[in-house]
């Protein structure tokens, strides 16, 4: 089964670490953090394959780390990832990629999952068990059970503490295929726009934004202060951040819905999460935490209304040019949102761009198809589309509706 034959779910939880454990934790983040440095120092203007880097790297990484064989093996691969993301995304421009964020990832052979609620975690040292810290009717419960099975997981460390952002997996079981006529409505993620749809829809992320840019300042401040108070209170703050955003990743992903159900789409395509993030220079750790959670918001929402929830791979979708199909790194300017073609002069907002590509990469036929879900058309605001160009404009669809 390839990866797009599962349904899959990122589920966050603290954990709840003893003081011995920390360091062993820390020291894992740090030797991981300079192990996936090492990997791209060597690939670097060299290879950008998971197997080159994994060839090139994997030796010098277990002579000059303590990385145990499948961590070195993984961070090989996370520095291709990188090195393969970043070019491209910025072409000929691209800058060598930096490790600086506190995370490790794991998977199946360096984690072990316990139905006790616990988790076992390989470091460069022994291995830390220890016990997931979540609500007790939180919705990460819903995913501990045999219907998922655990997948590759990501451990970051934030204000003093280690959360894990736990992967699942399940193979697909409810995707029927869409029928002949199906309508897809493509969703880009971004910064500034939190969600555009293929329809034009353009959702802000400007006030979750300012609201956790308040909360990041009150923790410098009582990060300064460092005492147990101070701890207490900025778990309380951030609860209070956390519930903002969730309510208004709720009122997004319900005019995602109400976009899809107007515009007559079975099928709602986002790019893969976790791919989207690399692409997406200016994403914070916050955004990883926000598009999983609209993603599930949008997914449990779509499944009570019959409508199918897809992620498809995102690669080159905010460099393809929607009018002629050409794709370059320039063919879009980041600082200003916006697209505008080399090749044929086709301008639009960079997101909406993007949403489109999105749409297109589920459609049955068409340059881009080849994963595609088996969609027809792909919804735009005045009408519905497939990448070769046939159009129907929503005038005629009414009438269609009508006899
Ligand atoms: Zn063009």
């Amino acid at each position: 089964m390839s990866g797009s034959d599962y349904l899959k779910r990122t589920a966050v939880t603290r954990l709840a670490v003893a003081e011995d454990d920390r360091e062993r934790l820390l020291a894992m983040v740090r030797e991981w953090k300079r192990g996936c440095q090492i990997a791209v120092n060597a690939a670097w203007g060299v290879c950008h394959t998971r197997n080159e880097v994994q060839q090139l790297a994997y030796d010098e990484l277990r002579e000059r780390t303590d990385l145990g064989s499948q961590h070195a093996v993984l961070a090989t691969h996370r520095a291709a990832e990188a090195i393969k993301r970043t070019l491209d995304r910025d072409g000929d421009e691209a800058a060598k990629p930096e490790f600086t964020s506190p995370s490790v990832v794991y998977d199946t052979r360096t984690m072990t999952l316990f139905d006790d609620r616990s988790v076992s975690l390989t470091t460069t040292g022994e291995r830390v068990h220890c016990d997931l810290d979540f609500p007790t009717d939180g919705y990460q419960s819903r995913y501990l059970n045999e219907e998922w099975e655990p997948a590759k997981s990501v451990l970051r460390y934030r204000d003093g503490e280690f959360h894990l952002h736990l992967g699942f997996r399940t193979p697909h079981p409810e995707i029927e295929p869409p029928g002949d006529d199906a309508t897809v409505l493509g969703v880009a993620l971004g910064v500034e726009n939190l969600a555009v749809t293929s329809t034009a829809r353009f959702f802000s992320g400007g006030e979750l934004a300012h609201r956790r840019r308040e909360f990041e300042g009150l923790r410098a401040d009582l990060r300064e202060a460092g005492t147990r108070n101070a701890r207490r209170t900025l778990r309380r703050a951030g609860d209070r951040a956390d519930n903002f955003a969730r309510d208004a990743l709720h009122e997004v992903a319900g005019g995602i819905i109400e976009e899809a159900e107007r515009h007559g789409c079975s099928v709602v395509a986002f790019g893969e999460l976790e791919a989207v993030l690399e692409m997406l220079s200016e994403a914070e750790g916050f955004h990883s935490w926000a598009f999983e959670r609209l993603f599930e918001f949008v997914a449990y929402r779509a499944a009570e209304r019959g409508i199918t929830v897809v992620q498809v791979n995102p690669e080159y979708t905010s460099q393809r040019c929607t009018a002629c199909g050409f794709t370059h790194p320039q063919n879009r300017d980041v600082e200003d949102n916006h697209f505008e073609c080399l090749k044929c002069g086709n301008e639009a907002n960079d997101d909406y761009n993007a949403a489109k590509n999105v749409g297109f990469r589920c459609i049955r036929r068409g340059p881009l198809s080849s994963r595609g879900v088996g969609a027809r058309y792909c919804a735009l605001k005045s009408g519905r589309v497939t990448p070769d160009g046939e159009f129907v404009p929503n005038a005629e669809l009414e009438e269609v509706q009508k006899t």
